[in-house]
């Protein structure tokens, strides 16, 4: 059963131009958490919709009560990932744990993630469901196996999961991760292996993705400039595939192996996550997997916005 936390706004730390930490304290999150670290591990937040009322609902039939609510009270729903979590756990008595997640914030194009994020000061409540700590949950789609020859890519929306699995990594580690971030000022410090390359991209004015396409590109040798970014047709919303699903209904079958390993099956060690706005990860899809080959069971593609569409919920 996963945590269905009341919590409230402890701290806001606006990181950059573009990011705002949000630390979240709440008795209901004395069980939250992950076993192990908490990698790319999503969770949903709801924030109080336009009676600015939270609603009571229980975390077994959360969701069923949810969807029933009428809209004018539903709090709307969006997928954010746990930056980190920070204190001890306290089964049962007041918790000292807190939550942190880096919100990108887009003024100029208004959701109800992001225009919350901007005004949040202490004291402001929303909810939030995720892990509880010993229990199943699932939501963490970094599995690389036994792969050490890492390609890592997302835009300001995966930077949270992607520095935190950074920081996870083993020593021996190798590769790539492209960071495409809005401006040079969203430029963060991550420590990451020797032998992992990482590389910021600010965008400043170029198409949302265009420049981590141009730089996967410029890295596995294909064409690509930015502007290639725009005339992308994204043809499945729900863009998600991974080593064990596949939104298209692609057979995954083929795929039951699970994640690559190198050792015992003759791949070569490879491994790549790939995750921000569906355009960019529909042009990488298509250049890696179509034209470059890679099996499908070392990538995982993951749209984790649209841009001009509001996520659903
Ligand atoms: C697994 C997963 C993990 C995620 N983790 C994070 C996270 O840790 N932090 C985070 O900030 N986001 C994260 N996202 C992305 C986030 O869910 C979307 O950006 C979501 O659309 C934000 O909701 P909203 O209410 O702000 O905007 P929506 O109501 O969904 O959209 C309203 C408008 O804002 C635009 N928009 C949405 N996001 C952006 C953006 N980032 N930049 C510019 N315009 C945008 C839309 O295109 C639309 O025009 C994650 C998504 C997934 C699937």
């Amino acid at each position: 059963m996963p945590i269905l936390a009341r919590v409230a706004v402890r701290s806001v730390e606006r990181l950059s131009p573009s990011f705002a930490r949000i630390e979240l304290v709440g008795d209901d999150l004395a069980d939250f958490g992950t076993d192990g670290p908490t990698l790319d591990q999503r969770i949903k937040l709801l924030f109080p919709a336009a009676s600015g009322v939270l609603p009571e609902l229980f975390a077994d039939d959360w969701y069923t009560e949810w969807l029933a609510l009428p809209d004018e009270e539903r709090p709307r729903m969006r997928t954010y990932t746990i930056r980190s979590i920070a204190g001890e756990a306290s089964s049962g008595e007041h918790s000292e744990k807190r939550l942190y997640v880096d919100f990108v914030l887009h003024p100029g194009a208004h959701g109800p993630g992001s225009d919350w994020a901007v005004a949040a000061g202490p004291g402001d409540e929303i909810m939030v469901v995720g892990p509880k700590l010993g229990e199943e949950y699932g939501g963490i789609e970094w599995l690389p196996g036994d792969a050490t020859r890492l390609l890592l890519v997302g835009d300001e929306t995966a930077v949270p999961a992607l520095v935190s699995i950074i920081e996870s990594l083993p020593a021996d580690a190798t590769g790539s991760a492209f960071l495409e971030v809005p401006v040079a000022g969203d430029v963060q410090d991550v420590s990451a292996p020797e032998g992992l390359k990482v590389s910021w991209l600010p965008r400043d004015g170029a198409p949302v993705g265009g420049p981590a396409l141009a730089a996967v590109g410029g890295l596995l040798g294909f064409d690509a400039t930015p502007e290639d970014v725009t005339s992308v047709e994204v043809e499945d919303p729900d863009l998600w595939e991974t080593p064990i699903y596949s939104s298209s209904g692609e057979e995954v079958a083929a795929l039951e192996n699970g994640p690559v390993k190198a050792a015992d099956d003759g791949e070569d060690g490879r491994y790549a996550w790939i995750a921000g706005e569906s355009r960019m990860v529909t042009a990488l899809r298509r250049h890696l997997v179509n034209e470059l080959e890679m099996p499908r069971k070392q990538v995982a593609f993951m749209g984790y916005w649209r841009e001009g569409v509001s996520m659903k919920g």
